[in-house]
């Protein structure tokens, strides 16, 4: 049996998808600061930390997903992402992939109810 703290990286294996997809999700809709994303992902139940996150903003960058400017925000330099147009291409051919695992992870749950 894994130990608990092996499941969770584990986990975290699997949720590294999700967690970038919902980074370009946000960063298409408006501009995000690093800070706020990690307390909407801890939102979400994903808890995630700067040293994990900026990692995956900057990898996400160098993927022309996203790009950023430093800001000016409560009187300090920021760094803000906003998602680039072939990050919106990205995110839009993964939405559909998303869709079709969800139809099918749904749709076995639906013909094999757990008992
Ligand atoms: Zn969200």
């Amino acid at each position: 049996m894994l130990q608990r703290k092996e499941a969770v990286r584990g986990h975290q294996v699997l949720y590294s998808g999700l967690i970038r997809l919902h980074v370009l999700h946000h960063a298409c809709e408006e501009a995000i600061y690093g800070l706020e994303m990690i307390q909407e992902l801890s939102r979400h139940g994903y808890r995630i930390g700067p040293g994990t996150l900026y990692p995956i903003l900057h990898a996400m960058e160098e993927k022309n997903w996203l790009r950023s400017d430093k800001e000016l925000k409560n009187g300090r330099i920021r760094r803000v992402y906003r998602a680039t147009p072939s990050g919106g291409r990205a995110l839009a051919a993964a939405k559909e992939k998303v869709q079709e695992l969800f139809g099918e992870l749904f749709a076995g749950q639906a013909k094999n109810p757990p008992r």
